[in-house]
């Protein structure tokens, strides 16, 4: 039967050496969560400014695409070591799930946990003194995988040795909760893809589709469609400038210099709006190009 052996444990727990050390020269396929993230950051074309959203993405899909590895190399009899930080039990019972549904294998877990000295000397070695604090929470967030969790053989690896670590098994209603957790988890991104597959889609639909075009400086209103409105001189996203952005909305006859985009521009301090300084009028173009592209659909009431 094929094995899977996960070495977790907090950063800089000594995760990487250990399987140096016990795996390197054995016949396994060694993977490592932290190719998967580097490389699913590069793919999603962020650099150092990622939004967290982006990023717990990018972290879900290494974890899918790990996992997927695994599976493959176990359902072709290889056996397959595997660096993971897996704190949590929820994200454990995952893959043992789905590894349990997919094939036949073994599947064993070494959890790092060096001494504080050890741990100390790893992190100065490393050079991570400074980002001290988040190591320490690290270590304290590792819940300790449980047999229940449906594995095989728990390792505890400390400055004395590895022994087998195998605690009471924790009750069913523990499983049950954990993989609730994790189906929310895996709703909550699903939607939030979807609205934001939606928006992109609005977005490019403005660019064909006629949609109302106002005029804050003389009040005209036409509806036309963006090239419709270039034509005719209109300045107005997504040609020129973006929805949801300050910037002139002006027809062909009206000047920027008489926008509430000039005026913030020009008001010699920072360039910000401040609703309470606004007249009627200006708030209305202020709330419009807020509500864009949406605030464009459906005509204004009078
Ligand atoms: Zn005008």
């Amino acid at each position: 039967m094929p094995k899977v052996t996960f070495v977790i444990g907090a950063t800089a727990s000594g995760k990487t050496y250990y399987i140096n050390h016990n795996f390197a020269d054995k016949n396994v396929e060694i993977l490592n969560i932290y190719d998967y993230q580097q490389k699913a950051y590069e793919e999603s074309g962020y650099g150092q400014m990622m939004p967290m959203a982006v990023h717990f993405r990018c972290l879900l899909r290494a974890n899918d695409d790990l996992l997927s590895d695994i599976i493959e190399n176990l359902k072709q009899g290889n056996d397959v070591v595997a660096e993971q930080t897996l704190f949590k039990a929820k994200r454990r019972i995952v893959y043992i799930d789905a590894i349990r549904e997919a094939v036949d294998a073994e599947i064993e877990i070494y959890v790092m946990c060096p001494g504080e000295e050890r741990w100390q000397e790893n992190i100065r070695l490393r050079k991570l003194e400074d980002d001290r604090g988040s190591f320490e929470m690290n270590t304290d967030e590792i819940e300790f995988p449980n047999p229940a969790e449906g594995i095989d053989s728990i390792y505890e690896v400390s400055d004395d040795g590895v022994k087998l670590r195998m605690d009471p098994p924790l009750e069913e209603q523990f499983l049950i909760d954990a993989r609730k957790q994790i189906a929310e988890e895996r709703e909550h991104v699903e939607k939030e893809d979807e609205e934001s597959r939606q928006f992109e889609e609005l977005l490019e639909s403005m660019k064909t589709r006629p949609f109302w075009h106002y005029c804050e400086v003389c009040g005209k209103k036409e509806f036309i469609t963006d090239e419709e409105a270039f034509v005719s001189g209109w300045d107005y996203p997504p040609k020129m400038g973006l929805f949801r952005m300050l910037g002139p909305r002006t027809c062909g006859n009206c000047q920027m210099k008489d926008t509430l985009y000039w005026k913030i521009q020009t008001s010699r301090k920072l360039p910000i709006v401040n609703e309470a300084k606004l007249n009627e009028n200006e708030l209305a173009t202020w709330r419009r190009i807020k509500g864009e592209p949406e605030s464009l659909l459906e005509e204004e009431k009078e």
